[in-house]
């Protein structure tokens, strides 16, 4: 067993989310004591691929955006990852991002590889117009990557339905035919699947079922805390209350919305959706910050935004007792050790937002197949796929004496190297 890894590089004040995913990476490297070939190639992407999209805006300028899709891996089917429109895109984040949705399908043990897209632009002050030439652009610059064996794009931050509708139809065109398969998170009308909109939302609280279940906590008994009300945090907070646990807080980029006796949460995603996607101004919660939302003595925190939003300057602040990671990279690899620290239980995105995925890769199945499944089957398979994939990362943690997220990243890296082992060729 080789085991003279590149030193991680060192943790940095401000950390980029690439450094992020390479130190746990690294960790779990070594604990399985892969070899030093196969860490080089687990560790480089197989594609990055860098546009120019010149795009004519409304006011007649033309704008040249820059588009990524960085392809991780493909060794366990073709490369499957969401398509982020966000001002902060970059390359490092790309990566990191594609490399998290390789270790996430292996997590959950669906047949993908890792991949994800982005362009940094910011669609708040986009035409809808604008967007659509923007992203039916981009899908022309990536013909030859995207593919329904390929690289199958979905939505993420600053992208939905209606983006993936274009780049389904952009791509249909070239192509001389429809291929509703080369792109999940579509509308319901061009081949879409049932329930994928709510299954980030709802694997996050069947991992936090889960991780409660561990603790012997009662759902009922159970205060949380939502950071981000997006498409994730948003069914999350749902789908917990539901489930008989009080959502004290809430927010969006207005802000946090906090309530002891809990927010009604159909009223905000109410006010919301009648509000352009923001919770500004709802009333039936007091007003608090981000930073005061996220040190709220609640049982359970789901981060649900961005990357870092827990790292070393607050993590000693946190006072929850489990911490449930709905966005990629939430908390920042040096914030890890404070978390662990404390004795907090952090449910890691890699296992705790695959929900969606693997309803995507439910769409793909029902495009394939040309046939559509109901609801009902999709959630009992999606939950199945959650808590299975929740017991094999729990039991590997006791079986390494290590945090869920090392013990997810060993299940995941170990699931990739043993199917290079086999397909062997490098
Ligand atoms: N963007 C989502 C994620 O980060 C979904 C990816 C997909 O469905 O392919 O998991």
């Amino acid at each position: 067993m080789g085991m003279a890894y590149i030193e991680p590089a060192p943790i940095k004040d401000k950390e980029n989310p690439l450094e992020s995913m390479m130190s746990r990476f690294d960790a779990a490297a070594r604990l399985l004591g892969i070899t030093e070939e196969m860490y080089h190639i687990l560790k480089v992407p197989a594609r990055q691929v860098i546009v120019g999209l010149p795009i004519t805006m409304d006011s007649g300028e033309i704008k040249v955006f820059e588009g990524y899709r960085v392809i991780h891996s493909n060794i366990l089917g073709p490369a499957k990852g969401g398509i982020r429109f966000d001002p902060g895109v970059h390359l490092d984040e790309v990566r990191a991002l594609a490399a998290w949705m390789t270790w996430k399908c292996a997590v959950v043990d669906i047949p993908y590889g890792g991949a994800k897209g982005g362009i940094a632009c910011n669609p708040r002050e986009m035409s809808v117009g604008e967007m659509e030439r923007l992203m039916r652009q981009y899908t022309v610059a990536m013909l030859d990557v995207f593919g329904p064996d390929k690289d199958i794009p979905a939505p993420d931050m600053g992208t939905g339905p209606r983006e993936m509708a274009w780049l389904m139809d952009e791509y249909s065109k070239a192509k001389g035919m429809t291929v509703n398969s080369v792109v999940t998170g579509k509308p319901l009308v061009l081949g879409g699947s049932l329930g994928r909109t709510e299954a980030t939302g709802r694997g996050v609280t069947v991992a936090a079922l889960s991780a409660m279940d561990k603790l012997r906590m009662n759902p009922y008994r159970t205060s949380a805390a939502i950071q981000g009300f997006g498409n994730v945090g948003m069914h999350a907070a749902d789908l917990l209350q539901e489930r008989g646990v009080t959502v004290q807080a809430i927010s969006d980029i207005s802000g946090g919305y906090y309530n002891d006796r809990g927010i009604d949460i159909t009223a905000a995603m109410t006010y919301r959706s009648a509000n352009n996607g923001s919770l500004e101004g709802f009333n039936g919660a007091e007003r608090i910050s981000n930073e005061e939302l996220l040190s709220l003595p609640v049982d359970v925190l789901v981060p649900a935004a961005k990357e870092d939003v827990i790292n070393q300057d607050n993590a000693a602040s946190i006072q929850a007792r489990m911490i449930v990671e709905g966005a990629n990279g939430p908390t920042s690899a040096s914030a890890d050790e404070i978390i662990n620290g404390k004795g907090i239980l952090v449910v890691p995105d890699i296992l705790a937002n695959a929900g969606g995925v693997t309803v995507s890769y439910f769409e793909w199945v029902q495009n394939r197949i040309g046939y559509k499944w109901n609801l009902d089957r999709i959630n009992r398979r999606a939950d199945r796929i959650m808590k299975d994939a929740f017991d094999r990362v729990f039991e590997t943690s006791k079986k390494y004496q290590v945090s869920m997220r090392l013990a997810a990243y060993i299940v995941a890296i170990d699931k990739v190297a043993s199917t290079y082992k086999y397909r062997g060729g490098y």
